[in-house]
């Protein structure tokens, strides 16, 4: 089963050096795990390299994102809402 799951992110702008809110989408799907005594069930993040465009200058700039990914879970896609 897919959650898809639309987030508000604040970034530091570099073009305007200012603050924006971008909508992305986050595709996850849950995995079951059989559970064993030595599993690491601590969040790990998969960090994704995505374009946004700055409202102000109207220039687009790169950004890192860490995206936490809970014990079960698999990030399949982020999507960055236009
Ligand atoms: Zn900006």
């Amino acid at each position: 089963m897919a959650i898809d799951k639309p987030e508000i992110i604040k970034l530091s702008c570099p073009v305007c050096k200012g603050q924006h809110d971008y909508a992305v989408k986050i595709s996850k799907s849950t995995v079951f795990y059989q559970m064993t005594a030595d599993m690491d069930t601590s969040t790990q993040f998969v960090k994704v390299r995505r374009v946004f465009t700055c409202p102000n200058e109207d220039k687009e700039f790169q950004a890192t994102l860490k995206i936490p990914q809970h014990f079960g879970e698999t990030i399949n896609g982020v999507d960055v809402q236009k």
